[in-house]
């Protein structure tokens, strides 16, 4: 480019070591990303069938029932939000703040009372949301929140960041259960988080994440979720969706960004296989040890080695291996809730190669061979 922006605008020069800061702009979009946003900027579509048809491809390799972009993390609280609120109902959304309709509690733990950038409170708001806090800001627990519920709560609001209070703070899967015990939405402010499934798997409605920040995307967010949910969610685009709509060059730059973050995940996973395959091929040179490698059950770019032990041969319970595994000098822990089974699994993601060394050896160790 000839211009350059920094002296053109006298803007400061900022070398970015800090991570995804949102006041630093995000992240750096990688070049397929930019030639995707390059010939969104360049050509025309019916924007809601581009988004639309985004969102079913997202759907599909992320294998989700539904997923809609919208213009960023912000936004899509505000938009979930709203459409909690009202729903299908076209003079709900077109009335969004109209007192009448008193359904508008929105509960969130007190602990999850943050500020991004912004007070969580402003999109809730915006989205037409009366905050009601659950709990304390160290301890909330279930009775907390179902002590709050009544005829006028639209939804449960759940925010997953480091910002928030760590501690005495009711688990995600506790609080999804309260929204399907109840029949409220449960929406999860997942922003900053890496994983896309995890919260919808857990049974979420809605899970929301910003597109610049471990997507790598441009300025954009989107809502992964239920069906019926998102289905609502693209109606908020003839209400409060269009004062915050998102560009066709920014639905086709996240787009990119997502099947490239997926695909950077399946690359994690070739690794993986490979950081396994010896280690398995070691074990399953025991008599009585079977070991395989074994896909996430939840469908996350995790692979781990699935390993059974047959006990008439090892003469020790996978079980009692799993109590000898952690005794040592070394603690060792592995994925054990199928240890009654006979089966053990080794994650290995935050396991050095020295460290699986030193698993096999203790494994070996245990079963005198
Ligand atoms: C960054 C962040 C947001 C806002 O994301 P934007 O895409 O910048 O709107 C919302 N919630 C949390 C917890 C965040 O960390």
């Amino acid at each position: 480019m000839s211009d350059n922006i920094y002296e053109k605008f006298n803007v400061k020069k900022v070398i970015n070591a800090s991570g995804k800061m949102t006041i630093l702009g995000g992240s750096r979009v990688n070049s397929d990303v930019l030639s995707y946003m390059k010939e969104g900027a360049s050509n025309f579509y019916e924007v809601k069938d581009l988004l639309d048809k985004t969102g079913e491809y997202i759907s599909r390799i992320l294998n989700v029932e539904a997923s809609y972009i919208v213009s960023s993390a912000s936004s899509g609280i505000a938009q979930c939000i709203a459409t909690a609120i009202s729903k299908e109902d076209y003079s709900l959304i077109m009335n969004l703040y109209n007192e009448d309709n008193k359904k508008r509690e929105i509960i969130i733990p007190k602990g999850h009372i943050i500020n991004y950038g912004t007070a969580i409170d402003i999109p809730i708001s915006m989205g037409g949301g009366k905050i009601k806090e659950a709990g304390y800001s160290n301890k909330c627990e279930v009775v907390d929140v179902e002590a709050l519920i009544n005829d006028n709560t639209a939804a449960l609001i759940y925010i997953k960041s480091h910002h928030c209070v760590q501690k005495g703070i009711l688990e995600i899967e506790d609080y999804i259960e309260i929204g399907k015990k109840y029949n409220l939405p449960v929406i999860v402010d997942a922003a900053a988080e890496e994983d896309l499934i995890k919260y919808y798997d857990l049974g979420a409605d809605a899970v929301i994440y910003s597109g610049t920040k471990a997507l790598e995307g441009p300025t954009s967010g989107i809502v992964i979720g239920k069906r019926e949910f998102i289905n609502n969610l693209k109606l908020q685009g003839s209400g409060i969706g269009r004062v915050m709509k998102i560009g066709k060059e920014n639905i086709l730059g996240l787009t990119k960004a997502i099947e490239i973050y997926i695909n950077k995940n399946k690359q994690s996973i070739i690794e993986q296989e490979g950081r396994l395959n010896n280690f398995n091929l070691e074990l399953n040179k025991i008599n009585g040890v079977q070991a395989i490698n074994k896909r996430d059950e939840a469908g996350r770019a995790i692979i781990r080695s699935e390993i059974s032990f047959d006990e008439n041969i090892t003469k020790i319970s996978a079980v009692d291996i799993t109590k000898r595994l952690k005794s040592g000098e070394i603690k060792i822990y592995t994925r054990d809730y199928k240890a009654s089974l006979g089966k053990i699994e080794i994650d290995i993601r935050d396991v050095s190669d020295d460290e699986l060394n030193i698993i096999l050896t203790k494994i070996k160790d245990i079963l005198k061979v």
